[in-house]
């Protein structure tokens, strides 16, 4: 790639005017540069906040002219390195911050047409509105961007009902590496007219183009909603009270997450005001939510069914219904607070992986095997979204270990995790995207004719190789 000279950082920065060109001489643009869990840590000259599609479109021709990197960036919560600059000081960053506009809201089509830059809380707000559900939920959403969500396929708690990003967005407006804008933006629910190139960037992370704005489906609010809290003793009892839960409430079943007592106790010593559910000890959760399209009552009935007949065919030892709106919030609380609480205990290696959900509690034996051989004394953090078959399979460090020892570790010990996961037809990267982190372990797991056919559609649509180099293949 070249490296922009002053000249040609002027002409960027004349684009969009210079109040939003950002030269890394006049300010701190660590939030740009350094990714969130501080494993990456780039440079850039020059960071670039568009305000509209035709400025994104002549930042990338312009970038295409002249061989310039050009890294895409959303609210910069990504957990794969993906939006981060490397160290080159060659790479102009993106940022779609300034595009966060509604541009319509079709009540009667159960639509939404936004930015890229549009928060996703943002988002939810919006349509909740206008008496409607937008269901990704993720614990960023006060922070990342419909446009990185989009470009990472992000997943989070909604997806046993509603599907992943993908599955929410009907259709997208993109800028390709040569700057041109491909108006996709189409409401249809059938359209069957070729190559579905929508779906090419959904979960591209950047690397075939700038996704500027996309029409997302809307759904109708539920009337009501529990949320409740179980103990289990085993991921196995979890398995069977999800198929409980599933053959009870069907699409109803809004949310089904697995959590070991290890982050619950890092949560409940780490996060102010968080309380255990229960009065006594237990080695495993769910906590699971209930929604209804028809009633608060219908909600309640369906969940105190589930947990009742849970309770009697020894599908869980206890269980806990939230009897208030503030309770349900300090239940999912309690879940989100788990990530952040685990970062006061060490160092920590973490997995973000998939495997059919039948083999959840396989996958948990077996990786227990690998890190009391490989890190005796390290202590496992797992938890995540059972019901989806994706767990975060977090590894903190021995109490009171060496950190750097622990760490020093770490490709030896994702690489154990990995290959179990693949002789489990699993995924390495269930939710969190390949990015910078995973790049080598996706090219080593793939099979060569799945890498081929992602390096064409690379090659076709970035033939110059501009589009963030360095990420994904
Ligand atoms: C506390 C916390 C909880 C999280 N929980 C979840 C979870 O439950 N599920 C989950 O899936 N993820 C989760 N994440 C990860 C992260 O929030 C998601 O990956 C999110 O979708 C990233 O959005 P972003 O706007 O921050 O994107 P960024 O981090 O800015 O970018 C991510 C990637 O997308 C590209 N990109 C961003 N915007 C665009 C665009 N407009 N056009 C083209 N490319 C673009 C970037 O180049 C980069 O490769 C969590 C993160 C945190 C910090």
């Amino acid at each position: 790639m070249n490296a922009p000279d002053r000249q040609l950082l002027e002409r960027f920065s004349a684009i969009v005017g210079s109040s939003n060109a950002i030269r890394a001489e006049d300010a701190d643009l660590t939030h740009y540069t350094q990714e969130n869990r501080h494993i990456f840590h780039g440079v850039t000259p020059l960071v670039l906040r568009p305000g509209s599609t035709e400025e994104v479109s002549a930042i990338m021709r312009l970038a295409f002219e002249t061989g310039t990197a050009i890294v895409p960036q959303g609210g910069h919560t990504g957990h794969a390195g993906g939006g981060a600059p490397d160290d080159s000081n060659t790479q102009i960053v993106v940022t779609m911050e300034r595009m966060n506009r509604l541009r319509a809201i079709d009540i009667a089509g159960n639509t939404m047409t936004v930015e890229a830059g549009m928060v996703l809380q943002q988002v939810q707000e919006t349509a909740a509105s206008h008496d409607r559900l937008f269901p990704l939920s993720l614990a960023s959403q006060g922070s990342c961007q419909i446009g990185g969500n989009i470009s990472t396929n992000a997943g989070g708690t909604g997806v046993i009902a509603y599907g992943n990003t993908r599955d929410l967005v009907l259709g997208l407006e993109a800028v390709l590496p040569s700057g041109d804008v491909w108006n996709g933006l189409r409401k249809l629910r059938k359209d069957n007219t070729g190559y579905s190139l929508k779906n090419l960037f959904i979960g591209a992370e950047g690397t075939l183009g700038i996704v500027t704005a996309a029409v997302l489906k809307l759904f109708p609010r539920p009337k009501g909603r529990e949320v409740a809290f179980a103990a289990v003793a085993s991921p196995h009892q979890a398995l069977g009270l999800l198929n409980l839960a599933l053959g009870a409430a069907g699409s109803g079943l809004t949310a089904f997450e697995l959590i070991h007592r290890r982050p619950m106790e890092f949560a409940l010593e780490h996060a102010p005001g968080s309380r255990d559910p229960f009065g006594e000890r237990h080695e495993w959760y769910v906590l699971a939510e209930i929604s209804s399209g028809r009633s608060a009552g219908d909600a309640r009935a369906l969940a105190e069914t589930i947990f009742g007949e849970a309770l009697e065919a020894d599908l869980a030892l206890d269980a806990v219904l939230a009897e208030s709106l503030a309770q349900q919030t300090a239940f999912w609380k309690l879940r989100e607070d788990m990530a952040v609480a685990q970062t006061r205990e060490g160092g920590s290696i973490k997995n973000d992986i998939s495997v059919p959900v039948h083999l959840i509690p396989e996958f948990l034996d077996k990786a227990a095997v690998i890190v009391a051989q490989e890190l005796p004394g390290a202590r496992i953090v797992a938890f995540g979204h059972m019901g989806d078959g994706n767990l975060h399979y977090n590894i903190s460090q021995p109490k009171d270990g060496d950190t750097a020892a622990f760490l020093a570790r770490r490709t030896d010990i994702n690489d154990a995790i990995n290959a179990l996961v693949i002789s489990l037809d699993g995924s390495i990267s269930a939710e969190h995207g390949i990015g910078r982190l995973k790049r080598e372990v996706m090219a080593a797991t793939k099979s060569s004719v799945e890498m081929a056919m992602m390096r064409a559609v690379k090659t076709a649509l970035d033939p110059t190789g501009i589009m963030n180099p360095g990420k994904v293949v």
